[in-house]
């Protein structure tokens, strides 16, 4: 970008995994059919009074609370002025100026150098219904009221980010806070995690904002930073042309990969918001903010230091093993019974990994115990089965729930470590290819692979191919 220096700011909203939704006690679940969650509450109907989900507040303060905000003890939610058909009561039910959570930072991992994000605020509403336009061309359209008062919380961020890579990793950063903390599935798929950016240019140096343009609904990581990119681009365009830039709400178009007008930007003030009346302000003491705060995990960047340094892992492995907190526990119960902490994560990096992605999506409960993958290593490392039988046993253990040492013993797959006996194996693979074995001595060494293979074929993967190494060494030199 040369001499333009990007602005970036995120709002992101975060649907909270509450039972029920905001007011009333309909369930907030995903995937209903239209129009079965709903009650005179959610529909606005007259004469009905809201209800504040408790666990809501709980997790708007937690959230705040992690990400290092001060939580004012008085706040209050505010009306705002809303004025279409997915949200029947014509107004939103938000907070204004007096949210639960302001003023504090995010450390973001951006490809190993920390960066310190702002957070202005994170504050409560409710969600809007969906709706769905008759593409048949008769113009009908349906609102699904479902999703109308399902708890939302905003996140908005100060306008510190200055690339689009960063506005992907902080995303990604509150999405795996999010789940750390169990508020939230961060599906963002599903919608529980979406995000509107606002983006802005200004030459290297000045310190005024330039015009901002706020990109609408992105729900995925990649379209955030592609957005973004493609954005600034257009900017800067228009900058280097002498026009400016008008500040409106633009959407991301993923098939033609570029922003596109949605509508010119209304003031703060077109939304008048006044106090809302049905709901008494919230008042908390310390003593109650202290306690929430002693129940906080350990944040992933704080546990991914921790595995470095504790552990002795690469960046890269506690990286990938504290993505997620199921993730990072299985992994310190398993070292806590096996010692052998490099071996542990490449297990789970690979094997293990490959197992729990096959199965249906977000499970959180692995069929092999951290205990008995932590017997089947002791195994390996004993000598009593090889890797590679290992991983056959463990595909086993994971589809069956059996133990490695049932599995073992069942299928009499322990490892042949007889020297004497692997030496005759060996000895009879060698006689049986005078070939290969002059192809050995005239430099291809690559060959030794080929008896190393027919040996195991002959024990049906069970020599163990440390000692098949030295035989063959001994017997071709
Ligand atoms: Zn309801």
């Amino acid at each position: 970008m040369s001499d333009w220096e990007i602005v970036i700011g995120l709002e992101v909203h975060v649907h909270l995994a509450t039972e029920s939704k905001l007011f009333c006690s309909c369930s907030a679940k995903f995937g209903r059919d239209a129009n079965t969650s709903v009650c005179p509450v959610c529909l606005g109907m007259p004469g009905v009074l809201p209800v504040m989900n408790r666990k809501a507040v709980e997790y708007a303060i937690l959230t705040g609370l992690i990400l290092n905000c001060e939580i004012p003890l008085y706040s209050k939610m505010d009306r705002k002025n809303y004025f279409y058909p997915d949200l029947p009561k014509n107004y939103q039910v938000s907070q204004y100026d007096k949210p639960f959570a302001i003023n504090g930072y995010l450390d973001v991992d951006i490809n190993g150098f920390i960066k310190r994000i702002g957070i202005t605020r994170a504050h409560l509403e409710e969600d809007a219904g969906k709706n769905i336009h008759d593409e048949s061309g008769k113009g009908s359209s349906f609102v699904d009221y479902n999703r109308t008062g399902v708890p939302l919380l905003e996140i908005v961020s100060e306008p510190d980010m200055r690339e689009p890579i960063e506005a992907f990793h902080y995303m990604k950063m509150i999405r795996q806070i999010v789940r750390y903390l169990g508020i939230s599935d961060g599906n963002m798929e599903e919608g529980s995690l979406r995000c509107d950016a606002n983006i802005s240019l200004r030459k290297k140096g000045e310190v005024e904002l330039g015009t901002k343009t706020e990109l609408k609904n992105l729900n995925s990581f990649r379209h955030v930073q592609k957005a973004l990119e493609h954005e600034a681009l257009r900017q800067k365009k228009l900058l280097e042309k002498g026009e400016s830039i008008v500040q409106e709400t633009r959407l991301w178009d993923d098939g033609k990969s570029k922003t596109f007008s949605m509508r010119t930007k209304e003031e703060a003030h077109d939304y008048r918001y006044f106090p809302e009346p049905d709901l008494v302000p919230f008042t908390f003491s310390k003593k109650e903010i202290d306690h929430l705060k002693e129940g906080l995990p350990e944040l992933p960047l704080m546990r991914k230091k921790r595995f470095i340094s504790e552990h002795g892992l690469p960046s890269y492995d506690a990286g990938v093993l504290t993505d997620e907190m199921f993730y990072a526990d299985y992994y310190e119960e398993v070292v806590s019974c096996f010692p052998n902490k490099k071996m542990v994560s490449n297990w789970m990096m690979g094997e293990w990994m490959r197992e729990m992605n096959a199965m249906e999506k977000g499970t959180q409960k692995s069929p092999v115990t951290p205990i008995k993958l932590a017997q089947l290593l002791t195994f390996v490392d004993k000598g009593v089965i090889n890797a590679k039988i290992a991983k056959d046993v463990f595909s086993e253990m994971f589809a069956k729930g059996f133990d490695a040492k049932e599995i073992i013993k069942s299928k009499g797959l322990e490892q042949i470590g007889d020297r004497e006996k692997l030496k005759q194996i060996v000895s009879k693979v060698v006689d049986e290819n005078p070939q290969t074995v002059a192809d050995y001595k005239s430099g291809k060494k690559q060959a030794a692979g080929f008896f190393v293979g027919q040996v195991m074929k002959e024990t049906k993967g069970k020599a163990n191919p440390k000692i098949v190494n030295e035989i063959l060494k001994e017997l071709l030199s």
